[in-house]
Formats: structure tokens, C-alpha cells, sequence
């Protein structure tokens, strides 16, 4: 089968490769009708994820038809047609009982790593290196899921692949980060990237109660996406973030600030921007966390930062003194996307949030290479690339 395979730094190929099978009989087989580029493949794509090996097959993000069905699989038949969250559960585990089901117990075979790194480690992942399990992605004519009774959704047949496809991640994703804001009602939220989860955020923080949603981002494709939604936004590129925000919201700044940017910020010419981008081309530092830093600093006493946006290391200069000082509450995480699925399905269904208002691009998969690369540099108003094998 054809699959888009990860050959290093800015180097990812669609190569011939031999086709999954049934490894334990909890497996299905997919054959995948539509996957998506997500920024988190970005990280693995920049070279910023350790553990990945030459010829990894890449994609967390995919939807398909069950071509093969293990003996043990009890709700799935040939034929359904699913979509598959991002996270591998077992559904089984103290994590997964208590509705943590990226945090599961029994799904990453590589937990040993994580565990020295991080003290634990989480569920294992499709396509995201051999840290979280080196389970092959779903950017491939066909995919073997595991655990197949406890993730995979079936999908109602008049919810079309592309308004299905984004369960799988960015949109319970974009959900999870403003339910994390614990908004009361007429809360000011801040959003710092435009990008895919950052439009689900915005649109979540809304129908979750937040009065005023502010978008920070310097692509004007994404910004105006952002404005589409009832967003209002700031260029950080053109505007001070910090004096901005504090204009915007008569000095006190945003209840909720949510970092969808991650560890691959951009700069705005501050001191703190050079010193990360510095310190990552030496390899003396993992991430780059400008957009966190002024998140913490603008966020209104008391208020909530929440991270959607994927760290990995030991992030350096993180103003812990401002978020203490101003009683912040920090959350973040991997999705627990199995939570959102069916009650997302339902506000999709009920026509309250539409999925594929950030799909920009759509391609063969046979073009996943040019399509990493327009989506990296944001070019073209590339939002959100869709590949069909
Ligand atoms: P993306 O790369 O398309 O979007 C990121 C956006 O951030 C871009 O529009 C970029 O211009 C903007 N940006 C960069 N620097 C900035 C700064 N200093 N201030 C404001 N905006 C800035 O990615 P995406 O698909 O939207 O994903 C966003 C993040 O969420 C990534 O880190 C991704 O790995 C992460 N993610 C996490 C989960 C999870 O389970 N927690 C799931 C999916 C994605
Ligand atoms: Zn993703």
C-alpha cells in the first residue's frame, strides 16, 4: 500500500509499504477514506519529536471503512465506517475509567522511556514517534487500530468524511482546551494561534459562554477565519499582545487564555523569542514557548491558562513567579478525545459547529509531501490539509 513516511527533518515521502494485518484479535483493519495534517505531525515534520525512525508511517487524524475484524472485536463489522480518535485506550485501565483516556495505562509498549522522562507515561498514539508506542498513522491507504471496540466511532450516513474526519482530534481537541477555561459565563477568552485548534477553541469557548473571544496570530488567512466566527483579533506581528489585551478588556486582562501554538512559536522580536530560537538551534533547549509566556503574563488574576498546544521538554524561562503571584490555574494535556466524540457528533448533527470551515486544502494522498510543506509555511491560506488515499 501507498503511505507518507517520515525520512527525517522536512523529509517525508509516499513510499510502497507493506500492508497492515491483524496483530491481536482486539484489531480492525481500515481502509482509510480521508486523513488530515495536523500541527502536531508539524512537530514530527520540524524534527522536534524524538524517537521517530526512518520510514515511520505518519498521521493521527483518519477516518475509514472496517476491511478486517479481529475474532475478539464485538461492536465493529465489516463495512462500518469510523472515525478514530487519536489516543489509543484500553478502555480498561484505572486512566481510562476515570475518563482520562489519554492518559491510558496499557496502550504505549514504549512506556519505559516516558516513564524515566516524565516520571509516566501516556496512552500510546498512531504516527507519533516510538515514545507513545511507534504504532503506524493513519496517512496510508489502510491502518491497523487496536483496541477497536473502545475508540473508533461509526459515523451516522449523513455525516458526510469531511464533517466526521475531525473528531479524531482537532475539534474535541479545540472543545477540551475552552472546557478547561472553566468559563462562568460572560468570560473574556484570549487565543493565542489561529490554526485549526485554535479556531475549534474559539468557536467552543462561545457556545461554552464566553462573552468575547480575542484571536492572536499573524496570518491573515487564519486571523480572518477567526473574525468569521465572532472572534476580535490581534496581528502580533503588527500589535503589542500584552498592552493590546490589556486595552481590549479595561486593564485586567482575559479570564482564559489558551495556548494553541505549542512549542514551535513564532517571535515577536522580543529578547524572550531570540533566546528560545537561539537556544533550539543549538539543541540546548525543545521548545519555544513565546506564545505561553505572554499568555501567563497577560491572563487576568485568578484566571485559567489552558494548553492545548504540545510541549515535550524542559521549557526554559517560564515566568512561574507571575502565575503564582496572580493565583493562575494551569491545564493541559493530550485530548481525552474518546470523551468528546459522541457529544460532539451531536452539535455537528445540530448544525452548531461545522467542522470543515477550516479545511483549506484538499489533495491525493500521493501529494502529502508538497502538502506538509505549503501547510509549515502557511502558504496559499493553507488552514487545514485534507488527503485522500
Ligand atoms: P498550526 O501550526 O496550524 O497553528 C499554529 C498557529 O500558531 C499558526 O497559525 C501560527 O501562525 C500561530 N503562532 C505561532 N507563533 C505564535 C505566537 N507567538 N503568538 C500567536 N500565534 C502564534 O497548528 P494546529 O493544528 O492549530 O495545532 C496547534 C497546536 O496544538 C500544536 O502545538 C499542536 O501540536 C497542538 N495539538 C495538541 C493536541 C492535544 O491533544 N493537546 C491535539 C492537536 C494539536
Ligand atoms: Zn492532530
Amino acid at each position: 500500500m501507498q503511505a507518507v513516511c517520515w525520512y527525517g527533518a522536512h523529509d517525508v515521502r509516499v513510499m510502497d509499504v507493506p500492508d497492515p494485518y491483524i496483530e491481536d484479535s482486539d484489531d480492525v483493519i481500515l481502509r482509510v477514506r480521508l486523513t488530515a495534517i495536523c500541527g502536531s505531525d508539524l512537530h514530527l515534520y520540524g524534527g522536534f519529536i524524538p524517537g521517530m525512525k526512518r520510514g515511520d508511517i505518519l498521521g493521527h487524524e483518519f477516518l475509514g471503512e472496517v476491511v478486517e475484524i479481529g475474532s475478539g472485536v464485538k461492536t465493529l463489522a465489516v463495512g462500518d465506517r469510523v472515525v478514530v480518535p487519536f489516543a489509543i485506550a484500553c478502555g480498561r485501565c484505572v486512566s481510562c475509567r476515570r475518563d482520562l483516556w489519554a492518559l491510558c495505562d496499557n496502550s504505549n509498549p514504549n512506556a519505559g522511556t516516558l516513564q524515566t522522562l516524565y516520571g509516566a507515561s501516556g496512552s500510546g498514539l498512531f504516527g507519533y514517534s516510538h515514545l507513545y508506542g511507534g504504532f503506524s498513522g493513519g496517512q496510508a491507504e489502510y491502518v491497523r487500530v487496536p483496541f477497536a471496540d473502545i475508540g473508533p466511532l461509526r459515523l451516522p450516513p449523513h455525516i458526510t468524511d469531511e464533517q466526521g474526519l475531525f473528531l479524531s482530534d482537532i475539534l474535541p481537541t479545540g472543545y477540551m482546551a475552552a472546557e478547561n477555561c472553566d468559563l462562568r459565563g460572560g468570560d473574556v477568552v484570549a487565543v493565542w494561534g489561529a490554526g485549526p485548534v485554535g479556531q475549534f477553541a474559539i468557536r467552543s469557548a462561545f457556545l461554552l459562554g464566553a462573552s468575547r473571544v480575542i484571536a492572536i496570530d499573524r496570518v491573515a488567512a487564519r486571523l480572518a477565519m477567526a473574525t468569521a466566527a465572532g472572534a476580535e483579533t490581534i496581528d502580533f506581528m503588527a500589535q503589542k499582545v500584552y498592552d493590546t489585551l490589556m486595552d481590549l478588556t479595561g486593564g485586567r486582562g482575559p479570564d482564559a487564555c489558551i495556548d494553541a501554538v505549542g512549542l514551535e512559536a513564532h517571535g515577536t522580536g522580543s529578547i524572550g523569542a531570540r533566546y528560545d530560537r537561539v537556544k533550539q538551534a543549538m539543541w540546548m533547549t525543545t521548545d519555544r514557548l513565546q506564545a505561553l509566556r505572554q499568555a501567563i503574563h497577560a491572563c487576568r488574576k485568578g484566571g485559567v491558562i489552558s494548553i492545548p498546544g504540545v510541549y515535550g521538554g524542559f521549557l526554559d524561562k517560564v515566568p512561574m513567579g507571575a502565575a503564582f503571584a496572580k493565583g493562575l490555574s494551569l491545564k493541559m494535556g493530550q485530548t481525552h478525545v474518546h470523551r468528546y466524540m459522541a457529544p460532539l457528533l451531536a452539535h455537528i448533527e445540530a448544525g452548531t459547529i461545522d467542522p470543515t470551515v477550516v479545511i483549506s486544502h484538499r489533495a491525493p494522498l500521493a501529494d502529502a509531501a508538497a502538502a506538509y510543506d505549503t501547510f509549515l509555511k502557511k502558504e496559499d491560506a493553507c488552514t487545514k490539509v485534507v488527503l485522500r488515499p
